[in-house]
């Protein structure tokens, strides 16, 4: 007999894993009906020996002391402060949005006080702000807007800005300085050899036993456990009884190339140009020296595997129908970015995972905390939108 069932063996199955294995001595079986361990986060290295990330790029960055130690346990850490580039205009220019990029843009030579002015000077007047289109038209302008955010957002949501709720940004591109990292999270670093390793080395435990290839529908019949954690969608763990929730996903398109170097950063975004948002070049991340390098593409789509919950207040509504049935159903802990339905970083699902556990090793008052996240939003579109400022905390 299982003490706990874990579906899924991402952030949110492994650490709770880890942490009821070898802390509470609890038993424990995972099951993911993926190939691997590591969920969206799996790394592995391709046919040409490049460490590259299955899922698209991630890059660990956040403010948690407690969870950047707590990971810590498992890898040692790289360096490393992520930068990205915005293809606009035929050239390529530093994304978020900052001194630098306007300057490049329009060939000036502001200084940050006049920057200020200009944004001023393009802001548009909007009465009410309703949509993400409102907030960043009335802080930078239409141009900035249509050049750095409209067809991004259209092509990474299937929808256009103004149909999307303005919660989806509450500030705006506005680096008035030359700070050209994406993130300003006090912990930037990448697992040395890659997050497989970490996650295998999470999960070398006696008390843990890991079952691949597996639908959970497959053995829950079958396999004596006393509670579960369920990390997969929520919708599909009730057999979608009030409709689906709606998600965007994306397609990975990896390519790798007969040359040393691909582009000058690891990603960057083409706002307007091509169907795809970004091509990343995996050896920014990991480090790793190599006479090829690995590239991938990202294109949205409408179907496939389940990524980005869409930020829409009919959805918020279905998931808050599914959300209490979750709570009513007796020990089934649901936990993580699809059993939650909220687009979480990395490090938000490690918190909340920790969290959960304890709670369940006695302090029920423990509550999964929000983590300041906003709902559905990737951290691509986020960051974006709330371009600057230090103020950016761990959402993406
Ligand atoms: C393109 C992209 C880029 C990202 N980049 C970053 C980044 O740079 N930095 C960052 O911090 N975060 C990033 N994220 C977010 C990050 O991927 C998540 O925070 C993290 O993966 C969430 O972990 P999780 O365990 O909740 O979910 P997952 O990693 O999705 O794990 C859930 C697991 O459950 C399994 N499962 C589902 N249904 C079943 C079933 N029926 N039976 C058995 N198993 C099942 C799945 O196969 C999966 O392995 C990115 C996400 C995406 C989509």
């Amino acid at each position: 007999m299982f003490d706990y069932l874990i579906v899924g063996a991402g952030f949110a199955g492994s650490v709770l894993a880890e942490r009821l294995a070898s802390y509470s001595n609890k038993k424990v079986l995972v099951i993911d009906k993926r190939p691997h361990i590591g969920g969206n986060a799996y790394d592995h290295y391709n046919e040409d020996g490049i460490l590259v990330h299955k899922y698209g790029p991630h890059i660990f960055h956040t403010n948690s002391k407690e969870v950047f130690e707590y990971l810590g346990q498992f890898t040692e850490w790289r360096s490393y402060e992520h930068r990205v580039l915005a293809s606009v205009d035929g050239q390529q220019v530093p994304m978020p949005i900052n001194l630098d990029t306007i300057n490049q843009l329009y060939g000036l030579n502001l200084t940050s006080f006049e920057l200020d002015k200009f944004f001023e000077s393009v802001a548009e007047k909007v009465d009410v702000v309703r949509t993400s289109e409102d907030v960043v038209v009335s802080k930078v302008g239409r141009e900035l807007y249509e050049k750095f955010f409209k067809h991004y957002t259209r092509k990474q949501w299937g929808m256009d800005p103004s149909e999307l709720d303005k919660s989806v940004t509450s500030r705006v591109p506005t680096r008035t300085n030359r700070d050209d990292r994406y993130f300003t999270d006090t912990y930037q670093a990448m697992p040395l050899h890659g997050f497989t390793k970490m996650f295998e080395k999470m999960m070398d435990h006696p008390n843990i036993k890991i079952m691949l290839n597996t639908d959970y529908h497959e053995i829950i019949d079958f396999i004596p456990y006393k509670e579960m954690i369920f990390t997969g969608p929520v919708d599909e763990y009730f057999d979608f009884k009030f409709g689906k929730l709606p998600y965007r996903s994306l397609e990975f398109k990896h390519e790798t190339l007969n040359k040393e170097v691909f582009q000058p950063v690891a990603v960057v975004n083409y706002p307007n140009d091509h169907l795809y948002t970004r091509i990343t070049e995996f050896k920014y991340l990991t480090g790793q020296q190599h006479q090829k390098t690995s590239v991938v593409y990202e294109f949205p789509r409408a179907e496939g595997d389940p990524y980005y919950p869409v930020p829409r207040p009919e959805n918020a509504e279905l998931y808050n129908q599914y959300k209490k049935l979750a709570e009513a159903t007796p020990n089934v802990h649901f936990v993580g970015r699809l059993a939650t339905y909220k687009y979480y970083n990395m490090d938000q699902v490690v918190a909340q995972a920790l969290t959960l556990h304890k709670k369940l090793m006695g302090n029920p008052k423990e509550e999964l905390p929000e983590l300041g996240g906003v709902s559905g939003i990737p951290q691509e579109v986020r960051q974006a939108l709330n371009g600057s400022s230090t103020k950016l905390s761990t959402n993406g």
